[in-house]
């Protein structure tokens, strides 16, 4: 069990800053995922608390205890990567039990050990094999067994999933989860995928350009995103996000329809913003039916068709022809909408979102 509290953590290589201060209590049986682009910083942060990494600036504790200057295997912690690390010549149940071994455990304990990480990973039969005689998934699994066995104050992991294809990754995600709610190990979990972050997450810290941009639970990101970027990150198709200018009493789209925004305080009329909204937050709209919601006539340039939902690709009538400047509307998979056509969508305005220009901060907070 474990309480694991970042205070300013910076890390320099050399003289080039790559994580510039990130601070986060986790709680003790907490599910932390960090997410973010790739070079985001994102293993790196998750390394120096496993203490693979010295820490330039800052404290990381664990229960309390400094361990900046603690060697890793001290740290009571236990981490899985993203090429699972098993040793080539030893069978799962070797690799499983090679870590308590070293340690000195009774031999009694520790095939009781990997008896019961071995069922509840359903590796039961896989024990005597080598890992090259193992499927991808079973090999993940053997990781995570070797991890779960030590019975660690908390679990590191680094993009364990990413050599999974896609279907795998979904069923071994789901398993990660349970296995984590069932034996409650705090856990500190990197990818960049963030289908894979919000699902799996108690809180999500969304890194970018090594800053933690927003840390809060899944929903309080997708539902009021701190920044652009996070809200472009987050949520699957991504929110539409289009350059408009402050004028009347609301912004003004692409294209010249305004859309009013009473109680909020805009910046001075002419400003630029960067308005946001999420595709499943455009509702189509009939021609003529009646609503109090803004409604935007957009033109179509494609349609995709997922099956269940299709997506529509859309520009604004006499605005940019530019697709950022356009928005992305969740349709029906049915729907038949096609290029050329024009639709009507009518805008949640609870469901928007504006961010600065220039620095990307939201500004209605
Ligand atoms: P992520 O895990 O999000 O892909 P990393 O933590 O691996 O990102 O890297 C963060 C930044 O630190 C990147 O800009 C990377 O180039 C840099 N970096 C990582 N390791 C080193 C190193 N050993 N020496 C110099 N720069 C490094």
């Amino acid at each position: 069990m474990a309480q694991i509290s970042l205070k300013d953590v910076r890390k320099s290589y050399g003289a080039t800053e790559v994580i510039h201060g990130v601070s986060i209590d986790i709680d003790d049986g907490e599910f932390v995922v960090i997410v973010g682009p790739s070079g985001c910083g994102k293993s790196t942060l998750l390394r120096m608390v496993a203490g693979l990494e010295v820490i330039t600036k800052g404290t990381i504790s664990i229960n309390g205890r400094v361990v900046n200057d603690i060697e890793p295997r001290a740290r009571d912690i236990a981490m899985v990567f993203q090429n699972y690390a098993l040793y080539p010549h030893m069978s799962v149940r070797e690799n499983m039990a090679y870590g308590l071994k070293i340690s000195g455990m009774a031999k009694s304990e520790i095939a009781a050990r990997v008896a019961r990480a071995a069922e509840m990973l359903e590796l039961a039969p896989y024990l005597d094999r080598k890992p090259r005689a193992l499927s991808g998934g079973q090999r993940q699994r053997v990781a995570m067994g070797r991890a779960l066995v030590r019975d660690p104050a908390a679990f590191l992991l680094d993009e364990p999933l990413s050599n999974l294809d896609a279907k795998l990754r979904v069923q071994m995600r789901l398993q990660i989860k349970q296995l984590q709610r069932s034996v409650g190990t705090t856990s500190l979990y990197v990818t960049h995928d963030q289908v894979e972050a919000m699902t799996l997450a108690d809180r999500l810290i969304v890194m970018h350009a090594g800053r933690a941009e927003q840390i809060d639970t899944p929903m309080a990101i997708y539902e009021r995103p701190a920044s652009a970027f996070v809200a472009g990150f987050i949520g699957s198709p991504a929110m539409n996000l289009v350059p408009v200018t402050v004028g009347e009493g609301g912004v003004v789209l692409p294209g010249g329809t305004v859309l009013p925004l009473p109680g909020l305080v805009l910046p001075a009329s002419g400003s630029t913003l960067l308005f946001g909204v999420r595709p499943e937050h455009l509702e189509p709209h009939p021609a003529g039916a009646d609503t109090d919601a803004p409604v935007l006539t957009l033109e179509v340039f494609a349609v995709e068709t997922l099956g269940a939902d299709a997506y529509a690709h859309c520009l604004f009538p006499g605005g940019s022809s530019h697709p950022d400047e356009g928005f992305v509307v969740r349709l029906p998979g049915n729907t038949e909408a096609r290029q050329g056509d024009q639709i009507h969508v009518a805008v949640d305005m609870a469901t928007v979102h504006l961010f600065d220009a220039q620095s990307g901060r939201r500004i209605d907070d």
